[in-house]
């Protein structure tokens, strides 16, 4: 890999300066990327509310600096809930987007002053229309995408549009506002297709509940998604925004919907670097075409997203630097669990003089890392986070 194609030079310099001298592992999270990120994201879609996705990286500085350029949050749990609140953010900025909550739970938010909810079933409904009464909500569909996403989020969440507006209606009977529909067509989603499929999908309830049930929907939320920049080549934001753009001006023509989008991945992955070290290298037999490195990261420590190999992360060492003859390496993690192999069956070509000490630095690590690390599996602490400016 290039280094040159994840990082600037001053960035880098920044990060190694940093790095230099810490004990490995951990992870840095440059902010001033978040910022620019941002700041991308909200000049391609100017009209849009960005909720960020607080489980990608739910670090106080990064709350604090999103809060300061005017972000509003999505929320999973009252936990989350609770970090943003404290952080000084108006519980008017914060949606809860999880459509799995306990009813003490929606009960909670509530009363910290949320009134904005996903729902995709007729049971959440009825607890948020008890527990939360008068809010607003948006329903959650199924959309396509699976196939396309490195981290596909269906079927766990959203029902099918004509559950959907069952929702809607009863929503509505049950005093509470039906505010919108939402969809998630999947994480790292490289198929900018897809969208304009969920788009259709949305469009044809929009009418379905204006004519037949004399319900103007208000919002269209479409969720995250957003790729970042890792080993396989994805299109930039920029070519996103325009296509999805003219889907929706399509669909609405000048007259949108109010639009919110939910980055996570796409806002904080690029601002992290996950610095490890090698601490053993082997070959299972004599003949063993791949090397085993074994680093002091693995699955628990921060690369749950590697299972199924799934998110292929750059990594960097600086002995590329020398362009030595490089080899097939096998990368696992440090614990006594046998699925702590990041990869395998991926083909990673690293320098044949890489040795035990030496650093691997994996690029594009800022999101879904820290947040799902273990606490003490083996013994191993969670992976330590530092924020820089
Ligand atoms: C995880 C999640 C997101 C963020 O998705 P990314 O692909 O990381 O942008 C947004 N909305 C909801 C409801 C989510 O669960």
């Amino acid at each position: 890999m290039r280094l040159s194609d994840y990082c600037s030079d001053a960035e880098w310099k920044k990060i190694k300066d940093f790095a230099d001298g810490k004990e490995t592992p951990f992870l840095v999270v440059d902010l001033e990327i978040i910022s620019q990120k941002y700041d991308e994201l909200t000049t391609c879609f100017p009209m849009a509310k960005v909720h960020y996705a607080l489980k990608a990286n739910p670090g106080a500085p990064v709350i604090e600096l999103l809060r300061d350029k005017g972000s509003s949050f999505d929320i999973a749990s009252i936990y989350e809930l609770n970090k943003v609140l404290d952080a000084g953010v108006d519980p008017e900025r914060i949606s809860y987007g999880n459509t799995i909550k306990k009813a003490a739970h929606v009960k909670y938010a509530y009363d910290k002053g949320v009134r904005l909810f996903a729902t995709d079933s007729k049971a959440d409904l009825q607890n948020i229309a008890e527990q939360a009464p008068g809010s607003k909500v948006f329903v959650r569909i199924l959309v396509e995408g699976g196939e396309t996403a490195e981290w596909p989020l269906s079927r766990k969440f959203g029902c099918h549009p004509d559950m959907a507006i069952d929702l809607l209606v009863q929503a509505k009977m049950n005093g509470l506002v039906p505010y919108g529909i939402s969809f998630h067509v999947g994480s790292q989603q490289k198929d900018i297709a897809v969208w304009d499929a969920a788009l259709s999908k949305v469009k044809y309830m929009f009418d379905w509940m204006k004519y037949e049930e004399d319900v103007e929907l208000k919002m269209i939320n479409m969720g995250g998604g957003f790729p970042a920049n890792y080993i396989s080549e994805v299109n930039p934001i920029q070519v996103y925004a325009e296509e999805i753009l003219r889907y929706l001006h399509d669909d609405y023509g000048d007259d949108l919907p109010e639009i919110i989008l939910e980055p996570g991945r796409s806002l904080v992955g690029e601002s992290g670097v996950l610095v490890s070290e090698v601490v053993l290298i082997s070959r299972k037999s004599r003949t063993d075409l791949k090397r085993w490195i074994y680093t002091d990261v693995g699955l628990f420590q921060g690369l749950i997203e590697t299972m199924g190999e799934s998110i292929k992360y750059p990594i960097y060492t600086e002995k590329m630097e020398q362009h030595p003859p490089e080899g097939n390496v096998v990368l696992a993690g440090p614990t006594c669990d046998s699925t702590d192999i990041m990869y395998e069956h991926v083909s990673y070509g690293l320098p044949l003089n890489l040795a035990v000490g030496d650093r691997l630095y994996w690029m594009t690590t800022g999101a879904y890392t820290n947040s799902y690390s273990s606490v003490e599996f083996n013994g191993f602490p969670p992976l330590k986070a530092y924020y820089i400016k």
